[in-house]
């Protein structure tokens, strides 16, 4: 097997030397002034990527998902109410989720391929007078479609309905690599991870909390031991974690935010749509369609890509794993089998991103799918010559 190919996954994403090497050091005394000095930059660097000035930020051994159950237990009691759409496998799992917990979720189910509808969240919001509605969930990056949503007008629907739910976003496929404003969004909990965006191993659940949703923490009743974030925040008082804390990962977070911070968080940005356009690019050229419904909704960290009907899309990502050794995402749920993802996020230049382009190019040549090998590889190139990173600039 040959790791010499970098990965087209929507996460866990590339992982750059540095960072491999950050995560790698001897053992040391976890309650101790030296985990401060990894603990305590690490979260001020994540607050400075979600752009907040007082998130209280955990990181907890987990993932994800475990990001999702520290943002419910932490605030929740049973049976409380909380509105979600559901338009992809992540807003989906967040909802079944809410559901095992005894939490009561008005679903608005929302077309695949659509971003949340923060028209339809006014109203119910609007109509729900006695403000029984506690938390309203939004995914930020449906990471199953390639669909990017808009945050701020889910802000503005809940402001608009003079409604005090708190605002829980998953940003766990956008956050490090697209655009995110905890403060001025007013996000209560932001939910990340640390293989995505942030370009580590699977491993730590990173979030962020307002000082609205610490006030919820006093009472909300669901459970909770592992993920307790005053239990978290005692120990940080102490240099340590309730439990043993993934040393090795902690430093290579602290090490992540330096990069991202060094590039500068709005060039990370403006990397991540460069690049996706060129994708986007090469996706047109082969007469193909996103999944993602228009361009406002196009996400810059992955593409879901439909193939024609009655091909299994499925087959892409298997044939390009045994002949080429180059890995794309399968399609999840209800796209399943009709997607094939490329996922264009981290560690990722203009060059990488072309050799995956054409290696997609010629898995559906190999699969006898009618398209012109070049033909995504050349619409990327002229993209990519006509849009040089800025620090191509003057040499273009
Ligand atoms: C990857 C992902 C998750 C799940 O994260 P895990 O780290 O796999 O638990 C949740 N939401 C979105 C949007 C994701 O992309």
């Amino acid at each position: 097997m040959s790791f010499q190919n970098p990965v087209f996954i929507p996460g866990p994403t590339n992982i750059p030397e540095s960072l491999r090497k950050a995560c790698d050091m001897p053992t040391i005394d976890h309650r101790s002034p030296l985990f401060g000095q990894i603990l305590h930059p690490a979260r001020a660097g994540v607050r400075k990527i979600l752009k907040s000035d007082d998130a209280e930020v955990f990181i907890f051994p987990s993932t994800g998902t475990g990001g999702w159950e520290t943002a419910l237990t932490n605030t929740l009691s049973a049976g409380d109410k909380v509105l979600a759409a559901r338009n992809g496998m992540f807003s989906h799992r967040w909802i079944d989720m809410c559901q095992r917990h005894g939490l009561n979720v008005e679903i608005v189910e929302t077309p695949w391929g659509e971003g949340l509808p923060a028209d339809r969240y006014e109203e119910i919001l609007t109509a729900d007078t006695n403000h029984e509605i506690k938390v309203v969930l939004a995914t930020h990056n449906e990471t199953a479609t390639g669909v990017k949503s808009d945050i701020a007008a889910v802000r503005k629907a809940l402001n608009a309905a003079r409604h005090p739910a708190m605002l829980f976003v998953d940003g766990v496929s956008s956050i490090a690599s697209m655009d995110f404003r905890f403060d001025e969004w007013g996000v209560d909990v932001a939910v990340t991870g640390s293989q995505k965006g942030f370009m580590l191993t699977a491993g730590l659940a990173i979030v962020g909390f307002s000082q609205k949703a610490m006030d919820m923490t006093r009472t909300g009743t669901l459970p909770r031991t592992f993920f307790d974030v005053h239990d978290m925040a005692k120990g940080y008082d102490n240099n340590a974690y309730p439990y043993t804390p993934a040393v090795g990962l902690m430093n290579g977070l602290n090490q992540a935010c330096d990069m991202l911070l060094s590039e500068g968080l709005e060039n990370v940005f403006a990397r991540h749509h460069r690049i996706a356009e060129g994708v986007r690019a090469a996706v047109g050229a082969w007469g193909l369609k996103l999944c993602a419904a228009n361009p406002s909704v196009y996400s810059d960290t992955v593409s879901a890509i439909r193939t024609p009907n009655g091909f299994n899309a499925t087959d892409i990502v298997t044939h390009a794993a045994d002949k080429y050794g180059v890995a794309f995402g399968v399609g999840l749920g209800e796209v399943a089998g009709k997607v094939f993802r490329i996922g264009h996020l981290g560690s990722l230049t203009d060059v990488m991103a072309l050799s995956g382009i054409a290696t997609a190019e010629m898995c559906m040549v190999d699969l006898g799918l009618n398209i012109q090998l070049g033909s995504g590889v050349a619409a990327a190139q002229e993209y990519y010559r006509g849009h040089p990173a800025e620090f191509q600039k003057d040499a273009a």
